[in-house]
């Protein structure tokens, strides 16, 4: 099954000459269950593309189905529980609210949406991302790799079947970057998650299933079970 589908995805910034063409024309489909690499030069239109397949952003035209459904014809007010119940996002800088703890980070998600969180499923991430001992901690108190550990578990929170994860080891040293990679990698194994990430780290790349190569606001390549050589 296809979770996330891109057709005759364009998006141009400005107009005029001042014009940019950052999507031209994408075509591509994102399986369930799978981890996608999306790897491509600065200014080549990863984050565009991450942006409005998230419903971040507008298009400005094509087509972007996620679970079917065409988000590119919804108001603001479906984009937003769109985004509330079925997208994840992890970012490169964590983004943790500073005087909020680990475990009040998590639930954010769902602190705001006035919702309870499924209890069974708090423990299974905590545990599963080693967080167990760091909960009562603010993020100053943790290190970049916990950090990031805990932005994961606060973009899994909800359930989403979609997680989008931009440079998510892109502050991060290498041992935490592993542990992180090897926790997404898990994360679709294990509880079906689909996962699309940005990455400059032909490493990181390396734990996906499949890496897609950008340039100039088009795919280039499409790799099965990227090696980190073959990605540099
Ligand atoms: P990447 O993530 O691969 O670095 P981006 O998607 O950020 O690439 O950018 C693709 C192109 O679109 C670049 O030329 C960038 O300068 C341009 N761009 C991105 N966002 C905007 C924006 N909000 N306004 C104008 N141009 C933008
Ligand atoms: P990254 O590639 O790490 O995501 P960028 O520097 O490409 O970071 O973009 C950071 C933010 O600035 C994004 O939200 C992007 O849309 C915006 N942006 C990028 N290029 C431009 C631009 N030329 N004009 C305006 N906004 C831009």
């Amino acid at each position: 099954p296809i979770a996330v589908e891109a057709v005759d995805l364009v998006k141009v910034y400005g107009a005029g000459e001042n014009a940019v063409h950052a999507l031209r024309n994408v075509n591509v489909t994102f399986e369930r269950g799978k981890f996608t690499a999306i790897m491509g030069p600065s200014g080549s239109g990863k984050s565009t593309l991450m942006h409005t397949l998230a419903g971040l952003d507008s298009a400005t035209s094509g087509h972007i189905l996620l679970d079917g459904a065409d988000i590119t014809t919804m108001n603001d007010k479906q984009l937003t529980l769109l985004r509330r119940h079925k997208i994840g996002f992890i970012f490169q800088s964590f983004n943790l609210l500073p005087m909020f703890t680990a475990e009040q980070n998590i639930l954010m998600p769902l602190t705001l949406a006035g919702q309870k969180p499924d209890r069974k499923w708090f423990d299974m991430l905590v545990d599963t991302l080693g967080l167990r001992e760091r909960l009562g901690h603010r993020p100053n108190e943790l290190s970049g790799g916990q950090q990031q550990r805990v932005a994961i578990a606060r973009a899994l929170i909800s359930k989403p079947s979609v997680v989008f994860a931009d440079e998510p080891t892109g502050n991060l040293d290498s041992v935490s970057s592993a542990e992180v990679l090897s926790f997404l990698k898990r994360s679709v194994k294990e509880l079906g998650q689909t996962i699309i990430m940005v990455t400059h780290d032909a490493v990181a790349a390396s734990y996906a299933d499949r890496a897609i190569v950008f340039a100039d606001g088009q795919i280039v390549a499409d790799v099965d079970h990227p090696s980190a050589d073959q990605m540099s």
